[in-house]
Order: C-alpha cells, then sequence, then structure tokens
C-alpha cells in the first residue's frame, strides 16, 4: 500500500480507501469481510455517512479491538429521520445523530467530522454560519473529531468552504466524466448512453481550479463516486467511447492535485482486491489519456497529469512537474512554501530536460513540455 500525508493533519492516508455504503443494510458478516480485508491490505481510511444504527454497530463491532488501524471519515449532519435517508441542519437533531456515531461505534474520537453534504450557497450557509460549525469546532477542541473535513459534490461551493481556512479535508466527487461537466450539473442522473450528458467537451475550470486552491492550501482531498457508481465501467451506461477499468478511474482520481485518497465502495473481498490490485498495475494499465483526450476544448496545451508522455530519458515526473508549477503560476511572486517544498522532494527536476522532445510527440493534449519545463527550473 501507498500512504499520502493529508494536508497539516499530521496523518496519512492509504491511497485506496474504502467507501462503507455497500454495508448499509447488510448483515454484520459483510462489514467484518470488507474491513477486514481492507485492512489486511493497508487500507487505513473509510468514510461513513450512513446514519443507521445498524450499520454503525456492524463497523464499530468490527473495529473493536483495531480502532486505531482505521481514520474514519463521520459526518456531521447525516441523518434518517423518519428512515429516509437526509441531512439536517437542526442542531439538536444533528448533534444526537453525531453522539449516536460515537456510541454505535463504541470508539470515543472521530478522526474527520465531516461537514455533510454541502452543495448550495444556502447549504454554505446553514452550516458555517450557524451553531453547526461552532458545534463541528467544540468536538475538535474536545478531541472528539481530531480535523474538520466538508463533503461536497460542487466546485464553487467546494471553493468556498476551502476558503474558510478551517476545513482540513474534503470529500468530493472526482471522476473524468464529473469533471468535464459544467459546476452546477449533478451528473451521476446522466452518465448514461440514452441520456443526453451535456458534456462541454473540456475539462471544467471550477473543478480544475477547486484541485489547484487545495493542493495550495494543503486542503486533502479524498474522492467519492470515483467509478461513477460503476456506470464509468459499464459499456451501457459510460458516457465515454469505451468503458473504463476500476485502475484507470483510481488513477485518474489519485493524479489530480490534493487528492490522498481513492474511496471505494466494496461489497464483497473480491472488490477490496480489485481496488488495491491497482497498485500492481502497469502505467499502461492505468493509463487513462484516451479516454478524455477527446474532450480537451480550450485544455488543449494543459497538463492534465496522465504520465501518457512518460518515460523521459531523465527520469522526470513530467505530470509532477505540472502539477506544482500550474499552482505556482497562480501567483509568481508568491509560491507556497510547500509547493516548492513538493517541487524540491521530487527526484528528478525541471532542470535536468534536455529539451529532447520525445515527451512531446507521446502527449496527446499538445502540451509544450520542454518549454514548461524551462518556466518551471526558472520560477523554482
Ligand atoms: S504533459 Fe501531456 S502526456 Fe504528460 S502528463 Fe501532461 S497531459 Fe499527460
Ligand atoms: S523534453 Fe525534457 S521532459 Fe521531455 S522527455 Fe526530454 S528530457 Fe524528459
Amino acid at each position: 500500500m501507498e500512504y499520502r500525508h493529508i494536508g497539516k493533519t499530521g496523518m496519512s492516508a492509504s491511497v485506496i480507501g474504502l467507501g462503507a455504503e455497500h454495508l448499509d443494510n447488510k448483515p454484520y458478516e459483510t462489514a467484518e469481510i470488507v474491513i477486514n480485508s481492507a485492512l489486511e491490505q493497508g487500507i487505513n481510511i473509510m468514510d461513513l455517512f450512513m446514519p443507521g444504527q445498524a450499520v454503525r454497530e456492524n463497523i464499530g463491532k468490527v473495529l473493536i479491538g483495531k480502532r486505531e488501524k482505521m481514520l474514519i471519515q463521520g459526518h456531521i449532519g447525516s441523518t434518517d429521520i423518519n428512515e429516509q435517508y437526509d441531512r439536517s441542519r437542526d442542531l439538536p437533531t444533528v448533534k444526537k445523530y453525531f453522539e449516536d456515531l460515537l456510541r454505535f461505534l463504541k470508539t470515543d474520537y472521530i478522526d474527520f467530522g465531516m461537514l455533510f453534504f454541502i452543495d448550495t450557497e444556502k447549504d454554505f450557509s446553514d452550516v458555517f454560519e450557524t451553531e453547526i460549525f461552532r458545534y463541528a469546532q467544540d468536538l475538535k477542541q474536545q478531541g472528539r473529531i481530531r480535523a474538520i473535513g466538508a463533503s461536497s459534490h460542487n466546485p464553487v461551493i467546494a471553493k468556498k468552504i476551502v476558503e474558510t481556512g478551517i476545513v482540513e479535508l474534503l470529500m468530493f466527487s472526482v471522476n473524468p466524466a464529473f469533471d468535464m461537466a459544467g459546476a452546477e450539473t449533478y451528473v451521476l442522473d446522466y452518465l448514461d448512453k440514452d441520456k443526453a450528458m451535456d458534456f462541454e467537451k473540456k475539462l471544467d475550470r471550477d473543478r480544475a481550479a477547486l484541485y489547484q486552491l487545495c493542493e495550495q492550501k494543503s486542503v486533502a482531498i479524498t474522492t467519492m463516486k470515483t467509478l461513477g457508481a460503476g456506470k464509468l465501467l459499464s459499456p451501457e451506461h459510460t458516457p465515454f467511447a469505451q468503458p473504463m477499468t476500476v485502475a484507470q478511474c483510481i488513477h485518474y482520481a489519485l493524479t489530480r492535485p490534493a487528492v490522498v485518497s481513492a474511496l471505494i465502495g466494496c461489497a464483497t473481498k473480491a472488490q477490496v482486491l480489485e481496488a488495491v490490485s491497482y497498485l500492481d498495475k502497469s502505467e499502461a494499465e492505468c493509463d487513462y489519456s484516451e479516454v478524455i483526450s477527446g474532450f480537451q476544448g480550450d485544455f488543449k496545451g494543459r497538463c492534465v497529469y496522465c504520465n501518457h508522455c512518460l518515460p523521459c530519458p531523465a527520469e522526470i515526473n513530467i505530470a509532477s512537474v505540472h502539477k506544482y508549477l500550474d499552482i505556482a503560476l497562480l501567483d509568481e511572486t508568491n509560491i507556497p512554501p510547500g509547493i516548492a517544498a513538493h517541487y524540491r522532494a521530487l527526484d528528478r527536476h525541471a532542470d535536468d530536460c534536455t529539451a529532447c522532445g520525445r515527451c512531446e510527440e507521446r502527449c496527446p493534449f499538445s502540451v509544450p513540455i520542454a518549454q514548461n519545463m524551462k518556466k518551471a527550473a526558472t520560477l523554482f
């Protein structure tokens, strides 16, 4: 397993994480098999947004004696009043469900207290300008959560969340299909060949800007909808010319700036193993550039961090250099020290580039790589 630092929290997450939605309404044995398989594979982070008592108790029971081996994202505002899965902004209700989460899990702390499902301006003000936000801060002060996080599907609102400077982890929906839809579109419903998915034929600027902002501010991202609810894998549903593989979807998520863990919902041990087998795949097997290269639009000439251009004879990690360069270019006079440090930590640097041009022949996005290497060498 590989691990990545979760922003400034001092914690590290496995690059493959577990989404627990498929453990809902399932017997205890399912939770036991899936979570234990995940732990055996080195997975150390899971999301638990489900409000139901039974699933929370099942997960808590599996984690008895090994609680510290799993980082838990627990959600503040996830409820199921009247047995309907819902979000609440009513403080007593929110408190009750979060206290229940601790109680049912039989734990006295949650690693990430995730402010739940903040997709609209109203969601934002209902959470960040009310007692709910103070409740999250109190939980942190009391050590009952270790860090404050938030979940969102909307890049414009997610940017606002990150700009508060309080949130250390963002759970965000990331996959290539979503990244090509407008900010306001809830695209899952349209991931279907029969429905007209209104692709803008380009990577969405708001989403790209969100990932860069997170990297710049050291706010980590964990991804949800990494496989587009399985639709990206399916020949009937994929909006692309061909279905993607699990490894390609995971690789896409993990090559976005700031992403530390791709969370995959698993219902069986086989699904856990399939997700983790990403780590054994070759670069060619993970390469997603062909899937998205027809959707460049005005992104032509801009790096999407796919690494299709490798190998570089100078062994430069071209995607990583571009990731840091893109952030440095946002404000050349004020490069975040963390970004400069990440750049310095690379094994090879832009000034190792001999301008041989081999990478440019392979880049499907016509990125002027040698020129960008020069820029990066100067800036860093
Ligand atoms: S330069 Fe081109 S091929 Fe290389 S990582 Fe960027 S987009 Fe992919
Ligand atoms: S142009 Fe530079 S970055 Fe590209 S392959 Fe040659 S040495 Fe590597």
